[in-house]
């Protein structure tokens, strides 16, 4: 099944009209992420009346700070989670099926420097395989130390004694939940970002909907609906314990913080520290972790750490000893160690890990890793856990919940199983694009259209035109600089000084589309901190 819609315009004044207008929908989502986005497009496929709000930007919580694997977790079949991987390797698939010009396959690369290490994690890796089944991207094989050299030549030579390559994806996270979002919306939802929900409302002791408060302007408007999902990634806690608080009843037990988040930083460095165009992959590092280091858009990330956390900042900040581990373990494996110096963006995401009642979150690696719905007594749905990969199979869960609990009425799954995602029509799309430097390939079958706006001649910087940023803000629902440089373009990501050196030239484009402050000041400040390593 193809979209083949139109794209719609995402001009702020027409969306806060429609959400100004009658205000009743039939399922009401609270978070503009990988989860709440999977949920408000498998609802509006399958004819739902959709809303979805996000407090800041879509992705901008933890959904634009993955690792960008579309995996089913070499590391989850290790602790024996076989469903688990199972049916991460079945979405990834679908994944990479259904948005071929965000997700594609890549080659990973375990390099062994022990003996005893290409048999031993090469079975566990044709398991892997195995498991996949017809899902599978491409056989398991065990590499000879030149072969292992030819796809990692600058992996380091001294003591490597063979290889094993194995397949899994990789994607564009942030602009994969734009496509969720645009796909949802042209299917008739309204998805607003920079709009939070404030509080929940009742009728007899249920749910009957939620205030939410544009976040421009302050304005609070009221959405009817007796389904409310709350998918708010690490903070959905907030909205349990007040919805806790309105139904407490006769109980003064106040509703547990079910979520014990767990920090990973990446770290971005030059595309020529690893050199090829595979990923390498370290099962297990000195403390028994794992390592990446994925090309992606034409740069190299090197990560990610697991740390417990017990706070939730939107930008949480880098712990010294974790970009240390992530430096000292990549130089351990590559020919020529990158230095602090040589790191063009850092950045952080909190991972919604879901934890026992009673459990202070400490040692995150043993939390489930699994997506948990829990309903509360007046019929709040909260989502969280989870991973990238799965999102649309925990968006069928979760409207198989609402089903089962009478909050939605009951229509028919797998509305999303074959349904393309903006952008992915183009035949032949280019293989592999998303190792490589940005540029038109992220826009699919829409870069005729980009091509069609003003300025598709004045380059910004390599990858990035002017009418790139005008399509953001017609199409793609971008408010701020921070919104076209770290989420439509991905610059802050991989190189946060470049980001910054465009940011006024992005703002003054915005300012012309949109009329609103483009929040140059806060971005370079953003920016800074994706620069700053922690002394
Ligand atoms: C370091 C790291 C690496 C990862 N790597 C991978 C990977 O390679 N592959 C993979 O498959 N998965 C990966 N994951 C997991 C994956 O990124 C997450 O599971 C997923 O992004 C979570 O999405 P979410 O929508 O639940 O949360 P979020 O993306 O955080 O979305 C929640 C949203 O809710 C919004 N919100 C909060 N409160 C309100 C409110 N009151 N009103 C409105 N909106 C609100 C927030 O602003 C936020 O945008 C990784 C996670 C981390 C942390």
């Amino acid at each position: 099944m193809s979209t083949l819609l139109q794209p719609a315009f995402t001009h702020r004044g027409d969306l806060i009209s429609r959400l100004a207008g009658d205000g009743h929908y039939d399922i009401a989502i609270v978070g503009g992420g990988a989860t709440g986005l999977g949920v408000a497009l498998d609802a509006a496929a399958r004819g739902f009346r959709v809303v979805l709000v996000e407090s800041h930007d879509f992705a901008k919580g933890t959904s634009s700070r993955s690792t960008k694997l579309v995996h089913g977790g070499v590391r989850y079949l290790a602790q024996g989670n076989i469903s688990l991987v199972r049916e991460a390797l079945r979405e990834r698939s679908t994944l990479l099926d259904n948005a071929p010009h965000l997700a594609q396959a890549l080659a990973f690369v375990v390099p062994s420097y022990q003996w005893w290490e290409a048999p031993f994690y090469g079975i566990g890796l044709k398991m892997y395989d195995a498991l996949a089944g017809r899902a599978s991207l491409g056989a398991t094989e065990f590499l000879s130390r030149d072969e292992t050299l030819g796809l990692l030549p600058m992996a380091q030579p001294r003591g490597l004694k063979a290889g094993i390559k194995y397949w899994d994806g990789q994607f564009n996270d942030a602009r994969l939940a734009l496509a969720l979002a645009r796909t949802a919306a042209a299917r008739g939802a309204l998805l607003l970002n920079y709009c939070r929900a404030a509080d929940l409302f009742y009728d007899a002791g249920k749910v009957a909907g939620l205030v939410c408060e544009d976040v421009l302007t302050g304005q609070p408007y009221r959405i009817h609906s007796p389904c409310v999902v709350n998918a708010a990634g690490v903070w959905v806690d907030e909205l349990r314990q007040k919805d806790g608080a309105a139904n407490s009843g006769a109980s003064t037990r106040p509703v547990q913080p079910m979520v014990a988040p767990s920090q990973g930083v990446h770290l971005v460095v030059d595309r020529e520290f690893l050199g090829g165009d595979a990923a390498l992959m370290v099962p297990k590092t000195a403390d028994g972790r794992v390592l990446f280091a994925v090309p992606w858009l034409g740069k190299l990330i090197l990560g990610t750490t697991d740390t417990p956390r017990h706070d939730l900042a939107r930008e949480p900040l880098p712990f010294k000893q974790e970009v240390d581990f992530i430096l000292s373990e990549s130089a351990r494996y590559l020919q020529q160690a990158p230095v602090r110096a040589d790191v063009k963006s850092v950045w952080v995401g909190l991972r919604p890990l879901v934890k026992a009642q009673g459990d202070d979150g400490d040692g995150t690696k043993d939390l489930s890793r699994e997506h948990t719905i829990v309903v509360s007594r007046s019929g709040l749905i909260t989502v969280t856990g989870g991973k990238w990969t799965t999102y649309r199979a925990m968006a069928e869960d979760v409207l198989g919940v609402c089903q089962e609990r009478s909050l939605l009425i009951a229509k028919k799954g797998g509305a999303t199983a074959h349904l393309k995602l903006i952008g992915a029509g183009a035949p032949g799309m280019a293989v592999r694009a998303i190792c490589q430097a940005p540029g038109l390939h992220s826009y699919g079958d829409e870069q005729a259209l980009v091509m069609s706006l003003p300025g598709a001649d004045r380059v910004l910087t390599d990858g990035l035109t002017e009418a790139m940023v005008r399509f953001a803000a017609r199409y793609e629902y971008a408010i701020c600089v921070e919104d076209v440089l770290a989420r439509r373009s991905r610059l802050l990501f991989l190189d946060a000084r470049l980001a910054s050196s465009l940011a006024a030239q992005v703002g003054e484009i915005l300012l012309q589309e949109t009329g609103l402050d483009p929040q140059v000041g806060v971005f370079l400040e953003l920016a800074q901190q994706y620069l700053r390593l922690p002394a």
